[in-house]
């Protein structure tokens, strides 16, 4: 008879659902079916299950084959490479534990390491903004019991979070929300028309890059002061009537993504989202969040913040912590050829950097550390597949609105298999050797 595993947390998304069912087969070793997640973090789960799964490390040879290696071989190059390196860029952290998060820090202490994480290419701009003007947020669980207006802009959660309006922001119903998507107003500000925007009650179609100038006309629209006929391509009524929304809000938040962090003005996108989200609480209580997507990126940077005091790009190799977005990210150590070699765990640079940098990975000494066979992947030198998080060993992950959430293990990884953690306390104990530590 199958078994039924209850209250499983996903390890896909920000979202961090929590209550997910993993049907087990009888003996509990295999994952049957995956009940209450969306496609993506069922897939993560079902994914966990192919036959052909590589369960051991394999190097690169010289004519371009894969030869398979034990996990202490894997350490000792890994360690070797480290130590031995001027400048290693330790880059990803966001698809692992924060325990994981922990022992990869004391490693990139040790090797004087640049340290970065995905927020380098998508909420970098939302830390660097929270840093200059703070934030006022919330939890996901306001949210649900308690925002009547919830606007959504430069994010489409109906393909990147999938669950995220069913369980938080559009449908549930609440303490103070009884009527769940009935008694809420639903802005969605995006120059595409997206499946969410098609649900909202009102689509501001922004000209693309103009949200700064759009933002700013909700600050001088909220003091009732005058503006011109039509700004970023929306009619001044438009925006008039979002302010009146927004003010006359019980509660209300506002979720952002990619499309403002990323869009011209970047940073300053964000500093002016959040002065508004302040303007806003003169007249009512409001909140603003990113939409985090790696399911703990968000942890990564709580993590270097308590050992570092900075949450990504940080560059340790004067022996102490400095931060400098511009000079201390990855994208740029790689284009500028500032670093000599290359670690990733717990992210896909290769499907994510532009082509330049991916090809300085190639050129480079380069370890990853992944359970997939990815486009990182396909330029590492080492590949070691490890266990998946959150599906074969539990551990801490944050969710978008920074709250921990202890995930869980479901089935036991495949005979042999190092954790992440696990492969990292042994390039650790190794680099401590090589040091002399
Ligand atoms: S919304 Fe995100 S966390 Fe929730 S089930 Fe889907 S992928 Fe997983």
């Amino acid at each position: 008879m199958t078994k039924l595993v209850t209250d499983v947390v996903c390890p896909f998304c920000g979202t961090l659902c929590d209550d997910l069912e993993v049907v087990l087969s009888d003996d509990g070793k295999k994952i049957v079916d995956v009940n209450n997640a969306c496609a993506i973090g069922a897939m993560k789960f079902l994914h966990s299950q192919a036959e052909d799964r590589l369960t051991r490390p394999r190097m690169r040879q010289e004519d371009g084959s894969w030869k398979e290696a034990s996990y202490d071989e894997a350490i000792e190059y890994t360690a070797q490479m480290l130590a031995k390196a001027k400048k290693p860029l330790m880059y990803g952290w966001s698809s692992t534990n924060c325990e994981a998060q922990g022992v990869g820090s004391e490693v990139g202490e040790l090797v004087g390491a640049q340290m970065d994480n995905t927020a380098t290419v998508c909420h970098g701009s939302t830390l660097i903004a929270v840093q200059d003007v703070g934030v006022p947020g919330c939890t996901l669980g306001e949210v649900k019991n308690r925002a009547d207006v919830v606007v959504f802009w430069g994010c489409n959660p109906a393909h990147a979070h999938p669950r995220h309006m069913s369980r938080y922001s559009i449908f549930p119903r609440g303490f103070f929300t009884a009527k769940g998507h009935r008694g809420r107003t639903v802005v969605v500000v995006d120059p595409r028309p997206t499946d969410t925007a098609s649900i909202a009650n009102l689509h501001l179609q922004v000209e693309q890059g103009r949200d700064y100038e759009l933002l700013s006309a909700l600050r001088v629209a909220i003091r009732g002061n005058p503006l011109p006929d039509v700004v970023a391509g929306i009619p001044k009524e438009t925006i008039i009537e979002v302010a009146e929304k927004m003010k006359n809000a019980r509660f209300g938040v506002i979720f952002f993504g990619m499309g403002v962090t990323h869009s011209l003005s970047k940073n300053h996108n964000i500093d002016i989202a959040i002065q508004v989200t302040r303007d806003l609480n003169e007249y009512t209580k409001f909140a603003i969040m990113p939409m985090r997507g790696h399911y703990n990126v968000t942890g990564s940077g709580q993590v270097w913040g308590w050992q570092f005091g900075y949450p990504f790009c940080v560059d340790l190799s004067r022996g102490i912590a400095r931060y400098n977005p511009g000079e201390s990210s990855s994208n740029d150590l790689l284009v500028r050829g500032e670093v000599d070699a290359v670690f990733v765990l717990g992210s896909d640079p290769g499907a994510h950097f532009p082509f330049n940098s991916v090809k300085k990975m190639n050129d480079l000494p380069c370890v990853v550390v992944d359970p997939h066979i990815t486009p990182s992947t396909v330029v590492a030198d080492l590949h070691v597949p490890v266990a998946f998080v959150g599906v074969e060993v539990g551990g801490c992950a944050y969710r978008m609105d920074n709250v921990p959430i202890e995930t869980h293990k479901v089935v036991d990884a495949p005979d042999g298999m190092l954790t992440d953690e696990e492969f990292l306390e042994g390039v650790l104990k190794r680099v401590k050797e090589l040091k002399g530590v």
